[in-house]
């Protein structure tokens, strides 16, 4: 049997008991007329309704989304749980923007903080030449925006980095960046997304989407792109045949309907251009920023969201959630609830979560970690490229570490 074979054979397995556990929901008389009807929607893989995510968000408790959520996890990508092995360049925190949620940023003005940074191109591309020998496949590459990062100075650095290394994934900047180097450039979105593809740029991130609704957006975004230019920017993105990421931030002064209308706009132009790859739920973090007096979502409700955003994107693939952020326990639970992929290794390279206040103040997992996080809870660990391109099926790997003795052992008598 070959590595795709048996992935398939795991899959039916699993497809077919998250089936039965949607039957037995259904043979429960106290379900009502409304959970039956969205219950048989999923099981006959029909799209949910505008109404009826806000339904799930109202009237969904976690056992009843967690189960749907499961089952279209599973037909999607059974058991398999991806990752990749990735590091993070995070040019800049200081920005022009200055958005209420965001605890990263600094201000131009607070350039000689203790905690503001902007790299040089050469500190960069010491960061890029740092991993040279290493069995990393991609750099995301996020950050502020700031004047200096300009056209000429991403064309130029994402081309360094692929005469360095051609075959590094480049997954780079947001529609925030890219609205505001263009503008400044004096190019269109569409020139200006070429310009980034012939330079390197492999994919884009999924950022910057915030919450798309102008009734929530322009309280605590105001002044960067809106939703139409980050659905444009990627819309054009896809139309050369490239691939890219979508988030959302959730759990702060938004209702459950934005929720929904972010995720309805997302599937519209999933429809039309199919260019997404994974959603990923961003979870509002109120740490050293202009919102800390919102409190945050609780874990169930951090559950339930990841199990409504499986059951309404129906035509995403996968659903992503990030360790760093939501913390490695949570980050294990989700994968019951809809989730099939663990982003990356990373390295303690990245500092858009410590500084939000996440469990992970320093996020380092090892491959092994990784895969052990995951086949712990019942999963496939696969590394993936970002493409989602199977490298390897380490469900079965034994790690030089595994072979010590890990059986009975006696304890010493403490007295
Ligand atoms: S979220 Fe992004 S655009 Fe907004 S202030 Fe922070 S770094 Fe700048």
């Amino acid at each position: 049997m070959g590595l795709h074979d048996s992935i398939k054979f795991s899959n039916s397995n699993h497809f077919m008991r998250s089936a039965e556990q949607i039957d037995i929901l259904l043979q429960d008389s106290k379900l009502s007329a409304d959970h039956r009807q969205v219950a048989q929607k999923v099981l006959d893989n029909q799209r949910v309704t505008f109404d009826e995510g806000v339904f799930l968000f109202e009237h969904g408790d976690l056992s009843f989304v967690g189960a749907l959520a499961n089952y279209v996890r599973e037909r999607k990508n059974g058991d398999q749980t991806f990752f990749n092995r990735n590091f993070h360049i995070e040019p800049t925190n200081l920005c022009v923007y200055d958005c209420k949620f965001c605890s990263y940023s600094r201000l131009i003005k607070q350039r000689n903080d203790a905690n503001a940074w902007a790299f040089s191109m050469e500190e960069m591309l010491d960061m890029v030449y740092k991993y040279d020998g290493k069995p990393v496949t991609e750099v995301h590459i996020v950050g502020g925006v700031l004047p200096q990062y300009d056209l000429p100075f991403y064309l130029d650095f994402f081309k360094k980095i692929k005469e360095h290394r051609p075959e590094l994934h480049v997954k780079a900047l947001t529609p925030v960046e890219y609205h505001y180097i263009f503008k400044k450039a004096k190019v269109s979105y569409e020139d200006g997304m070429r310009m980034m593809k012939e330079a390197g740029l492999d994919s884009m991130p999924g950022g910057g989407a915030e919450i798309f609704h102008p009734e929530i957006r322009e309280q605590i975004a105001a002044d960067k792109c809106d939703a139409d230019q980050w659905l444009r920017i990627h819309e054009i993105w896809h139309e050369l045949g490239m691939r890219s990421n979508a988030t959302i931030l959730y759990g702060h002064i938004e209702q459950f309907r934005h929720r929904v209308d972010h995720m309805e706009r997302l599937r519209q132009l999933q429809d039309k251009t199919g260019g997404f790859q994974t959603f990923i739920p961003l979870k509002f973090r109120n740490q050293d920023n202009q919102m800390s007096h919102i409190a945050e979502s609780t874990a169930v409700e951090d559950l339930r969201n990841y199990a409504i955003s499986r059951i309404y994107l129906d035509n995403f693939d996968h659903l992503k959630t990030y360790w760093p952020m939501i913390g490695r326990q949570i980050a294990q639970m989700s994968l019951a609830f809809g989730v099939d992929d663990m982003d990356g290794t990373i390295d303690d390279t990245t500092k858009i979560y410590s500084m939000a206040g996440s469990e992970e103040q320093h996020p380092t997992l090892t491959t092994q970690q990784l895969v052990d996080m995951i086949r712990r809870v019942g999963r496939r660990p696969i590394e993936r490229d970002t493409l989602y391109n199977v490298l390897n099926d380490f469900t079965d790997t034994v790690f030089e570490e595994d072979k010590a003795f890990r059986g009975y052992v006696e304890l010493p008598v403490l007295s």
